[in-house]
This record gives C-alpha cells, structure tokens and sequence, in this order.
C-alpha cells in the first residue's frame, strides 16, 4: 500500500496529524486555511486511501459538533537506530509512538552483511510477535557520515565495509517498502524534535556523545545536512595541533580528546598507572574501563574522573560558544550514552563556558539541557524521517 499524498494540502494535512495526534475537523480546517467543503474533499481522498480515519465527534464549540479525525490506526513504521556496538529497532503507529522494541549488541564494524542480517532478524522479531505486519516506511540510522541523496555511508571511519554500501535499496528490498537513511546523529535530533525536549523550537543544535561526537542542526523544522552531508561532523574539528592522533587520522580533533573512546583510554591508563584508586578498583572489577564507569567515579568524588569530565566538558564548551555564537540556535540538548552517564558535572562545566564565551544576546534565553530520551531518540526520529519524506509531495 502506497501512503503517499495526492497533493500539497494532503500532505499537510498528514503532517499535522502525526505531529498533533486526533483533532476535529474545525480546527483542521483553520490550521491549513482551506473551506469546509475543500478540507472535506482532501479527507475523504485521504479516507478512501486507508491513511486517514474518524474517531469521534468533538465538544461542541456553539452549533454542530464538529468530527475528529485521525491518522489510520493501520499506520506502521520501523525505525532502525545502527550504533557503534548495538542495534535498536522499533514499531511505530503513524503518530511515532513506539508499540514495540527490540534490540541487540553487534558491533557495527563487523560489516553491513552481519550487521543488516540482525536487523531484519529483529525486525522478523516483532513480526512474529503481532506487530509490523505491514510496514509503510522504516528509517534508518547509521554511526557516520552518510549521503542523504545516495542512502549510502561514505567513507566512515568506524565503520569497515560500509563505504558505499548499498543500504537503503537493500533494506528496501527486504522490506518491500521505502527506506530513508541518515546519519544517527540526525535521527536522534529528529526525535528530539518530534517527542522531546526540543518539541517547542524551530531551531536548535542537539549534540550526541557517544563513541563518537557529532551535532545535529535543525533550522526552521528541518536538519540541516549541507552540501553533502556531512554538516554538524564537530567531533574532527581540531581543537590542538599538538593533540593526539585521531580514528580519522587526522591530529587532535575533539573527538581524540573528549569521547566515549578516548574516556575509556584515559580511564584505562588512570587505572593501571594507579594515579586513580577508584577507576584501579573497577578495573580489577571488569576488565575495562568506560566513560560510564568515569562519570560514576566522578560521581563518587574520584578527583582524577572529575578532572576529566571538566576537561572534556571545558574543550566541548569551547567548541559550542562558537556554534551558538554562529548559529544562534533557541535550544541546545545534549545527549548519547556518554553524556548521559557523565549527566549534571558535565552540563555545569558546558553551561559556564558557554554561558562566559558566547554573547549575551545569543544566550539570554538559551537552555542548554541533557536528553530526557535516552535511546528512543532514535528510533523515533529515524521513524520520523521516513515519514516526513513519505508525507510530502515532489
Ligand atoms: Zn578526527
């Protein structure tokens, strides 16, 4: 089954509905500025199409009482988020609520044909489970630079055997319906926007640490890829000449500093130089150390995991005074897994120098705020992605 639009006002119209949930027919009608008898023609195409149906009649507002319509409860999209070393997959009806989720560790540097083969076996989970029957749209997200027009990864650094690879028309085919496929980073702005903290902006700038450290622009509604794809990738922006080499192979990039990776090597050589008693004991403990176990050390008062969440938190902060000061956004959210253990020390040390270094009139109503998401963001965006490219004409 098709779910694409016939037209403008129909599309429009689906948009508003995903975004809104049920509403009545009135204020459909004064929200896209067409007559009663044009939005009851729009609705009754939508109706026949099996996208669009009736759920009641509204409170009287003086006169007749008006009928609620809604997304078809039919409605189905996946939403893939790939990460570094796990994959999330979940069902979402038309409103992008989650209905089911699945998920499972596989390192994405084991390549696509691995990586894909669990994805379809989740997918075939929820299948089996009564949801996802039929699917309408999935979105997919991946862990590097990705050409949104080719639904291609090009040339990511984490991700060996991807170059290239088809993605999206594999997925597709498998799936037998469309795919659309992003960075992860943009996913989860997308979900950010569509059931986060950033609901109530236009623009704003939401930066993921995780493994990796990248940012997700959204000006007026929309992400904002650039040219190829590849803007908001602020993890290789050299913040020190003198720095350490990183994945990329480039030399001091944010991301050899302050990442999950490069925590987990300084927590690892804080543990066995002794120089940190706490991250020794979780080292003897584990095997490994990782950014979660840093910020839980600096949470026990471990000086030296503290110093590090600072230090990190002072060279992202220089890095963000920069783009609020450039890009003036009126929101800035911070999430991934690492930000997400490293939690309040890291958003005090980011807000003070942000705050200090960019310019008032930049940041006078600037909230700068953790992710209260977590790992929905991005599912859900990437589900929301499908659907903003399915719910459109052209
Ligand atoms: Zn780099």
């Amino acid at each position: 089954m098709s779910i694409r639009p016939e037209n403008a006002h129909q599309a429009h119209l689906l948009r508003l509905l995903r975004d809104n949930g049920p509403i009545s027919r009135a204020e459909l009608g004064d929200a896209v500025h067409l007559s009663r008898s044009k939005l009851a023609v729009e609705l009754d195409r939508l109706t026949e199409n099996g996208l669009v149906e009736g759920a009641g009649l509204a409170a009287s507002r003086g006169g007749r009482r008006s009928s609620i319509v809604q997304l078809s409860s039919g409605l189905r999209f996946l939403g893939v988020d790939i990460g570094a070393t796990s994959v999330d997959v979940a069902v979402t009806d038309g409103e992008l609520r989650v209905l089911s989720q699945a998920s499972e560790q596989v390192e994405v540097r084991r390549g696509p044909e691995t990586v894909l083969a669990v994805v379809l076996d989740l997918i075939a989970k929820l299948r089996a489970e009564g949801f996802a029957q039929e699917v309408h749209g999935a979105g997919v997200g991946v862990p590097g630079p990705v050409s949104f027009r080719d639904g291609v990864p090009v040339a990511p650094p984490i991700m060996p055997g991807w170059d290239r690879f088809p993605v999206r028309s594999v997925l597709s085919q498998h799936l037998g319906c469309p795919v659309v496929v992003d960075n992860d980073v943009n996913i989860m702005a997308l979900g950010e926007m569509h059931a986060g903290l950033a609901r109530t902006v236009e623009d704003f700038l939401f930066v993921k640490i995780g493994t990796g450290v990248g940012c997700g622009i959204v000006v007026d509604g929309s992400v904002y890829r650039g040219v190829s794809g590849s803007a908001g990738d602020i993890g290789h922006i050299r913040v020190d000449d003198d720095g350490p080499v990183c994945a990329c192979g480039n030399i001091g990039c944010l991301e050899a500093y302050f990442s999950g990776a490069a925590l987990a090597r300084d927590a690892t050589e804080a543990a066995r130089s002794g120089r940190s008693g706490d991250l020794a004991d979780r080292l003897a403990e584990s095997d490994s150390v990782t950014a979660v176990d840093v910020g839980a050390a600096a949470a026990a008062g471990d000086p030296v995991a503290v110093e590090m969440v600072r230090d990190g938190g002072r060279r992202l902060g220089f890095l963000l005074a920069g783009l609020v000061s450039f890009f003036n956004p009126g929101m800035v959210v911070i999430g991934g897994g690492v930000a997400a253990g490293l939690g309040h020390p890291l958003l005090a040390e980011l807000r003070s120098v942000v705050y200090r270094r960019s310019l008032p009139l930049a940041t006078g109503n600037l909230p700068l705020v953790l992710s209260e998401m977590g790992e929905a963001a991005g599912v859900v965006g990437a589900a929301r992605l499908v659907s903003d490219s399915l719910f459109r004409t052209g």
